[in-house]
Parts: C-alpha cells; sequence; structure tokens
C-alpha cells in the first residue's frame, strides 16, 4: 500500500475503481499513458525539478516496455547508453572472432593517426611482420583471449581487455534498463539505481585492468597492489550506495565524488607506468588519451552535479539537452578514448615482448 499523497496524477484511479464505474475503459488506458508534470509527481521520483515536464510515473510494465520508442524525458537517457552498450558488444564480437580486425582497427584509428609512432617505432609492415610473420603466431593468433607475437614467450594475455570490455557493457546496459524501468514503482526506484551505481563502479575497476596489466605485465608485485586496490574501492563504494536514502538527488554530488574519486586515483598507477617508460612514445600517447578521457568524466561530472543547463531555463530542456543526456554522451566519449588508450597499450606490449 503506498503512502497517501505518494502516488503520481496518472494513477489516481486503480482498475478496480476504474472497473466500478469511477472512470471508462477509455479514459482509464489514456490515463495511464499519459506523461505528467514534476509537481504531480511522488517524492521518490523527483529528482530533477529543473526538468519540470514529461515524466512516465507507475505505469504498467507494457507500457514502460513501449515507452522505448515513445518521447519523455528519459527517451535520450535511455538510447545514448543503449547505442554505447551496442558498441561495445561490437567490439567484443570483434575481438572474439576476428584477430586481424582488432589489429587493423588499433592501427587505422588510433595509431596511424599519430604519424610520429611510425617513424619512432617501426613502420606498418614491418610491425606486421613481426606479429604475425609465421604460422606458429598465426596459429596463436586465432585463440580469442590471447594476442599472439613470434614465438611463445610473446603471447600476452587478451582477458584483461575483455573485463574492462564486459565492464563497461554490463554500466551502459544497466543504465539503459535503470532509466527505463526505474519509473514504474518506488520498488523499482531503488533496485534500478542502485543496480546503475553498481554497474558504473564495475565499469570503473574494470577500466584500470587492462591498462594497469599490460603497463605492469613484468612487474607481478606493483600489477597485483594497484589492481586489488582499486577492485577493493570498486567493492566499498557499491557497499556505500547500497544505502537507498544515497539515490536521492541530495546526494547527487556525493555520489560524483565517489565515482570521480575512485577514476582519479588512476593518476598513481599511471605516473608510475609514466616513470618507467616515459621514453616509450606509446606510452604517452596512451597517457595523452587517458587525460582527455578524464577530461571527459570530468566535465560529464560537472554536467550531471550543476544541472546546466536545465537550471537556466526550467522546463526547456525535458526532452532534448538536459544535463543527464549530456552527461552520457561524455561517459560514452570517455569509455571510448579509454579504448583507445588501452588498444595503444596493448600493441606496444605486444611490440616490447617481442623485441
Ligand atoms: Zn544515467
Amino acid at each position: 500500500m503506498r503512502r497517501r499523497g505518494s502516488r503520481c496524477a496518472s494513477a489516481l484511479l486503480t482498475p478496480r475503481e476504474a472497473a466500478n464505474g469511477v472512470d471508462s475503459e477509455e479514459n482509464k488506458k489514456k490515463k495511464w499513458a499519459r506523461l505528467e508534470k514534476y509537481e504531480d509527481l511522488p517524492e521518490y521520483l523527483k529528482d530533477n525539478e529543473f526538468v519540470r515536464d514529461h515524466y512516465r510515473c507507475e505505469w504498467p510494465m507494457r507500457d514502460v516496455l513501449r515507452s522505448v520508442f515513445s518521447l519523455h524525458n528519459e527517451t535520450l537517457n535511455i538510447w545514448t547508453h543503449l547505442v554505447g552498450f551496442l558498441i561495445f558488444a561490437w567490439l567484443t564480437v570483434v575481438s572474439l572472432t576476428e584477430e586481424t580486425t582488432i589489429k587493423n582497427f588499433t592501427a587505422r584509428l588510433f595509431w596511424e593517426d599519430i604519424g610520429w609512432f611510425n617513424t619512432t617505432t617501426m613502420n606498418e609492415s614491418s610491425r606486421s611482420d613481426a606479429l604475425y610473420s609465421d604460422s606458429y603466431a598465426r596459429h596463436f593468433s586465432n585463440s580469442p583471449l590471447l594476442i599472439a607475437s613470434k614465438d611463445s614467450s610473446s603471447i600476452i594475455p587478451l582477458w584483461p581487455w575483455f573485463v574492462f570490455l564486459g565492464g563497461a557493457m554490463v554500466c551502459l546496459i544497466f543504465s539503459t534498463t535503470s532509466h527505463l524501468f526505474s519509473c514504474h514503482s518506488r520498488r523499482f526506484y531503488y533496485f534500478f539505481w542502485r543496480l546503475d551505481y553498481a554497474g558504473i563502479s564495475l565499469m570503473i575497476v574494470g577500466s584500470f585492468f587492462a591498462p594497469i596489466y599490460y603497463a605492469f605485465l613484468d612487474l607481478p608485485y606493483w600489477r597485483f597492489l594497484y589492481l586489488s586496490f582499486i577492485t577493493s574501492i570498486g567493492i566499498l563504494v557499491v557497499i556505500t550506495l547500497l544505502a537507498p536514502s544515497l539515490s536521492s538527488g541530495d546526494y547527487r554530488g556525493f555520489r560524483a565524488a565517489l565515482f570521480l574519486s575512485m577514476g582519479f586515483s588512476g593518476v598513481i598507477p599511471a605516473a608510475h607506468g609514466v616513470l618507467l617508460y616515459w621514453d616509450h612514445p606509446q606510452v604517452i600517447a596512451s597517457l595523452v588519451y587517458e587525460i582527455a578521457m578524464g577530461i571527459m568524466y570530468g566535465l560529464g561530472a560537472m554536467f550531471y552535479v550543476t544541472r546546466i543547463p536545465e537550471r537556466w531555463r526550467p522546463g526547456a530542456f525535458d526532452i532534448v539537452g538536459h544535463s543527464h543526456q549530456i552527461f552520457h554522451v561524455f561517459v560514452l566519449a570517455a569509455a571510448l578514448t579509454h579504448c583507445a588508450a588501452t588498444l595503444i597499450i596493448m600493441e606496444w606490449r605486444k611490440v616490447l615482448h617481442h623485441v
């Protein structure tokens, strides 16, 4: 039983009341699918007072599912991360099925763009020869969990790359489902937002795995230290955010600070890696991408916390352009930038391992 005054306007008539003639069946259907104004929402759904209208409120599951394809204030929040999930799912399929495609993908998108690396390391054909020159290497390169080089001593595992892809996919699909389903009921609201926070933590932890694993491949002690540190912090953050009260709008800044500090703790292993390999241009290139990623996450968090631009013109950005949508786009761009940084560091490690 919901508390008095906690129901949204469209749910004022129950199906039984409607069946008893309080309202016609036709009117009831219209009301169930009606979008609500902020002031008509129950307290738990009141998250952002600057988004004034177009809320789905306690809709039945069938209508919630259909709302993926209709316009409301969560449509773009759903789609920005659904598209992101599909991009990462594609990257995973490509990584699992076609080694050479990943190689080309790396080379074309993130390597050859930075032309000076070609002269400082080796040209494309010789690098290609070094990595895929004999049948033995080709045999190993068919294994999706390994990147093979010239001999078995230069095989580097691909699993940290899949940990990152998996974390990103989980985060993006949890975010998509949270934005879709949390309007259904109070229970769904608290369940899905906590699921969303767990997904964000998982993506941050997963993002650390590949760069740290490959950068500290020859330093197992440091590798273990950094990876167990970020995993422990991730678990602590998830446990902290299980408290339902922390899902409210009042704790928006606290949540952003928690996730940002998790992400920015990566500065320590990054500085360590640069100290070790400061004369390796690929490591510096990867660092440049990681700095770009940090700026994107920072900017995204700034929009998330300040709720710009909707605070300047409440109601004007309800469907398109409010801060959460901008935040989602920054998160996706940052995750793809991290993807680039990781591919560069993997390519560097393959070549280094081979020499
Ligand atoms: Zn979101």
